[in-house]
């Protein structure tokens, strides 16, 4: 997710619109032009989609993962039941009883290895979506 740079904000406190560099909106040290008003909000607010935006994709990943080594379908109304990784591998193990929890399980760690650049196993599973996903 990328954000217009510089990026116009409306202050909180004056109300007025001026454009303001992403980057100190993300590290929370932009201050209104105008009014001297601290913009902290503004960018918690940025910072909180990022991290829906960074959750949704990579869980949309681990989903078109699954379909393709497993040959499952995964629907979008069962991933908007699951909040961690783990609740898919149990819920997809237990609607489809030819997928194997350990298989699912294996697919599952592979591709967030992938994409987090990091070792997975098993136990990271259960952390939410955007927990695994939403720092950067
Ligand atoms: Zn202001």
């Amino acid at each position: 997710m990328k954000y217009i740079d510089p990026l116009p904000v409306t202050c909180p406190g004056c109300a007025k619109t001026a454009p303001y560099a992403v980057a100190s909106l993300l590290a929370l040290r932009a201050t209104c032009t105008f009014c001297s008003q601290n913009l902290e909000a503004v960018g918690r607010e940025m910072r909180g989609a990022i991290a829906e935006t960074s959750a949704f994709i990579g869980m949309a990943e681990v989903a078109i993962a699954i379909e393709r080594e497993l040959g499952v379908v995964v629907t979008d109304s069962l991933l908007e039941t699951c909040a961690a990784p783990r609740d898919l591998v149990v819920k997809l193990a237990e609607g489809d009883a030819a997928v194997p929890l350990a298989r699912l399980e294996t697919v599952v760690c592979q591709k967030l290895a992938e994409l987090l650049e990091r070792n997975v196993k098993s136990e990271d599973l259960t952390m939410s979506w955007k927990s695994l996903f939403g720092h950067p």
